[in-house]
């Protein structure tokens, strides 16, 4: 075993915990891990993107902080690499660094329309119900009667669920209150899931299907006539398992009575949105038969939620790959026009743009993990310590959340859930959890 190898990841998600976790298992080299995260909470989106309803999903926390049990790894929370720290200070301080910045951005629909109120990326929707301190979603959009969900992934059925949840369900989740008030009030009746090919190619998956089939306050609504395909397509079809599931269950659900519930959600396939219509405010869509473009539907709508992706975005420092949205490398390993940068490296969505579930992450991680380790004997020594990033931070007043504060604000959303007669009700202001952390008294200093 050589000398200790000092690490900085950036971003505390998924990819980021797997790949400090597999660093520091390792049994030949002897590494130590600091978790840069800009939020003052750890998960990323398992715990700003994996729906409130999907807590067993979520429950992977529990798994993803073991990895600070170790000594060896340190979260810094609250600390935003690019404004509160440079990349390259912290490349001046470790040997190497790991960027798990994720995905943050949304990826734009290209559609006439799009900039009109009540056009928001799902995204938006998304991170306010699940409590972002940084959500910015106008809760005036939810007075519409219908709204519309561009995309056929599990995000899309992640948010059409969402808006029929009723504020009992909701209160088994640990969304915050302001939220279950919105959704409990709001007059969306009709929620219209539009995807642009056949449903053969339905990104959601089956158990996302069947469970959204399930939701008691909503009646799912798949018309049979778009469940029709070619002979060529029903071949193709056959042979793969997945895609005939699918459409197995689609079936099903187009031969049920519906139910008679007030609300509705209606999976509309072939369908190109090609216009959003109205003078500020969305009132409308017009949809394109995808397979006969001539024929044009138009629906009302007073709310739009496009769900087709998300994107990186660059990190000051970094390079940046704007066609794809990620950062360029090769076995990990970060590259720039001139080759790659000694000591950088890449992992989880940052890497390879937003694809896959949690557990792709891990294996994304072991990759890169093995070229740090590989690199390890060839990284120049960078002569500072981490203990020198920790008084760059205090002489610039940043007020870090280490993992102990962390560990604060939690029992804070414990409590609050526990006043509330709900199990956990998480904090949603950024200033209410730097005070639960510790780090900021309630007068705001
Ligand atoms: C809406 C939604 C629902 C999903 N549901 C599921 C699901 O049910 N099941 C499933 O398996 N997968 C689900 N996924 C996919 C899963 O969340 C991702 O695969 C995974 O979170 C990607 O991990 P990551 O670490 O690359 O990115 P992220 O989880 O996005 O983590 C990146 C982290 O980096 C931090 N960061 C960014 N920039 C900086 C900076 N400059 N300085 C410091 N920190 C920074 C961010 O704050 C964030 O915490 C879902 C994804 C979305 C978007």
């Amino acid at each position: 075993m050589g000398r200790r190898l000092r690490v900085a990841v950036v971003g505390s998600g998924p990819a980021g915990l797997f790949c400090a976790q597999i660093l520091t298992e390792d049994t030949e080299h002897d590494v130590a891990v600091d978790v840069f995260e800009r939020l003052p909470t750890p998960f990323g989106l398992v715990r700003y993107g994996v729906a409130p309803d999907h807590q067993k999903i979520k429950s992977i926390v529990a798994q993803l902080a073991e990895v600070f049990d170790s000594h060896r790894v340190r979260f810094l929370g609250n600390v935003s690499v690019g404004a509160d720290v440079t990349l390259d200070e912290l490349r001046a301080h470790y040997d190497a660094v790991v960027l798990a910045s994720g995905a943050p951005l949304d990826r734009p629909l290209g559609v006439p329309g799009e900039d009109l109120t009540g056009v928001l990326a799902a995204r938006n929707f998304v991170s306010w119900y699940s409590g972002h301190p940084d959500a910015s979603f106008d809760t005036a959009v939810l007075a519409a009667e219908r709204a519309l969900v561009v995309g056929v992934g599990n995000v899309a059925l992640d948010v059409a669920r969402m808006l029929v949840r009723t504020p009992e369900e909701l209160r088994r989740t640990d969304v915050p209150e302001h939220v279950v008030e919105a959704l409990a009030g709001h007059a969306v009746r009709e929620v219209l899931v539009v995807g642009r090919r056949g449903p053969q190619f339905a990104k959601f998956t089956n158990k996302e299907l069947l469970e959204l089939a399930e939701v008691e306050s909503a009646d799912l609504v798949v018309a049979p006539e778009d469940l029709t395909l070619s002979e060529t397509e029903q071949a193709r079809v056959a042979a793969q398992p997945a895609a005939k599931r699918l459409l197995a269950s689609l079936q099903k659900i187009a031969d049920r009575e519906p139910r008679g519930r007030d609300r509705r959600i209606r999976l509309l396939f072939d369908r190109t949105p090609v216009a959003f219509l109205g003078d500020t405010t969305v009132t409308a869509a017009r949809l394109a038969r995808t397979s006969d473009p001539t024929v044009v539907e138009q629906v009302d709508a007073g709310l739009v939620l496009p769900a087709v992706g998300y994107r990186s975005t660059p990190l000051q420092g970094a390079p940046f790959d704007d066609a794809a949205g990620t950062i360029p490398h090769r076995d990990s390993r970060v590259l720039d026009r001139d080759g790659h940068l000694s000591g950088l490296y890449v992992v989880g969505w940052a890497k390879r743009g937003p694809s896959g579930v949690i557990g792709t992450n891990r294996l994304c991680a072991s990759e890169t993990a093995a070229s740090v380790l590989a690199d390890a004997a060839t990284l120049p020594d960078p002569g500072r310590t981490p203990a020198a990033i920790d008084a760059l931070l205090a002489s610039r007043g940043v007020p870090v959340v280490d993992w102990t504060r962390w560990q604060l604000i939690e029992a804070a959303e414990a409590r609050l859930g526990a006043d509330r007669g709900r199990e956990r009700v998480k904090l949603h202001d950024r200033a209410d959890m730097l005070t639960a952390a510790g780090v900021r008294t309630s007068a705001g200093s």
